[in-house]
């Protein structure tokens, strides 16, 4: 165990042999994970980790065995199943499991999937938390997922299912209609499809919409877009996954509110990206 990290004095749970923690590993920056998450990593003897869990983090683990258990890109999950028996199996062979999976665990993560056939197995588990791409990577991107002069809802909704397609559970009408800010996780593959059902369902071309690719790492890149260009404007920058999409008007609020390229010494672009033309709290 590493001392150059201490856990602040309280008094932290145990995870005993024969448990298992399903732990979200946040966005990427190792920043982001939790004291729990650091606590878990502290005790396990078993690291199970999804492909966006960063090396860092892994790097804190103790002298704890690494597996590797990552799938990427929306294929038919064949795999899922046999993720979640070999946790079972790492259970009863007595081990303290730490399942670490990217952003929030219960977040289009399969998480509820892996805790549920833990539970049905009748292994113990614990869920700890963790900051999802669809808020802590729009965040590093300047981009409030609510702000009170766009939007009183946020609606989350993932660019393919099970089988690998759009989701034919979600009614796009009704997202298109219902939703002042959508974010979309995994919606590379379809970002064609699903932008031409939110314009014939009545979203405008003209509404401004992001992708940030691996947010909160180094490599972050955000290209700002709208509904209508957002295809043409992928391409042209090169957008590759992992990359959250967000739309609405809180994209415009990045144009004062980028602050790693303040760091990066740069002036806000514009005060009042929504042009109320006053103080951003006066009543
Ligand atoms: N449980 C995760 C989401 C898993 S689904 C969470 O709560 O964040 C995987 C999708 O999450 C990716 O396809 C992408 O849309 C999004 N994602 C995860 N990490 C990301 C990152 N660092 N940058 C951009 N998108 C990310």
């Amino acid at each position: 165990m590493s001392d150059s990290l201490p856990l602040p004095l309280t008094a932290w749970p145990e995870l005993r042999p024969g448990w298992v923690w399903l732990c979200g590993a946040g966005p990427g920056d190792p920043g982001l994970l939790t004291l729990h998450g650091l606590n878990a990593l502290r005790q396990a003897d078993v690291v199970v980790y999804d492909a966006l869990v960063s090396q860092d983090i892994l790097s804190w683990a103790s002298d704890a065995e690494l597996i590797y258990a990552g799938k990427r890109g929306g294929k038919p999950s064949a795999k899922q199943r046999d993720i979640s028996l070999h946790l079972v199996e790492l259970a009863r062979a007595g081990k303290r499991v730490l399942r670490l999976k990217g952003g929030d665990p219960f977040v289009f993560g399969r998480g509820g999937e892996e805790a549920q056939t833990l539970v049905q197995h009748g292994v113990p588990i614990r869920i700890i938390p963790g900051i999802s791409a669809g808020i802590g990577g729009l965040a590093y991107a300047g981009i409030p997922v609510t702000h009170r002069d766009v939007n009183q809802s946020v609606t989350f909704v993932t660019g393919h299912d099970q089988t690998g397609d759009t989701p034919g559970s979600l009614d796009w009408n009704a997202i298109a209609q219902g939703s002042q800010v959508i974010v979309i996780y995994m919606g590379m593959k379809h970002i064609a499809q699903i932008t031409q059902r939110l314009m014939e369902a009545g979203r405008s071309a003209s509404e401004p919409l992001a992708f940030v690719t691996s947010a909160t790492l180094q490599q972050q890149n955000v290209v700002e877009s709208t509904v209508g260009t957002a295809v043409d404007d992928a391409k042209a920058a090169g957008v590759e996954p992992p990359a959250i999409i967000c739309i609405g008007r809180s994209v415009l609020m990045r144009q004062v509110l980028d602050w790693q390229s303040f760091e990066a010494g740069a002036a806000p672009r514009n005060l009042d990206p929504l042009d109320r033309g006053r103080p951003a709290e006066s009543a």
